[in-house]
């Protein structure tokens, strides 16, 4: 469960939860824009994405961390969401089926 917080600060200054696509949003020179944007901007160069999309390596979109932020393209992040969901999907299949083989066991009392 990840707590999220209205405001956070961070190296680029504060940054607000946006309700609407649940990123943080912060100013910078002047434009509001996405944390994780402005983060990998200020670390890697605005070029460095120019034309492509920024992916979370670890999956959470709020470890903003420029560590954890890499550029790719569309049909590569696409393809690469695609594949994390459906290997969620597969443990999620594993896991509740271990839940429901330990349900079935017959408790055993000594
Ligand atoms: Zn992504």
């Amino acid at each position: 469960m990840v707590t999220i917080h209205r405001y956070i600060n961070t190296d680029v200054g504060i940054a607000r939860y946006n309700n609407k696509d649940g990123r943080y949003l912060c100013h910078y020179k002047g434009y509001q824009k996405s944390l994780h944007k402005v983060v990998f901007d200020k670390h890697y160069g605005k070029k460095a994405r120019k034309g492509l999309e920024i992916h979370h390596r670890d999956g959470n979109k709020f470890n903003n961390h420029y560590s954890n932020l890499i550029a790719i393209d569309k049909e590569t992040h696409d393809w690469l969401h695609s594949q994390i969901e459906k290997a969620n999907y597969e443990v999620n299949i594993i896991e509740n089926s271990f839940a429901d083989a330990k349900a079935s066991v017959p408790l055993k009392i000594r």
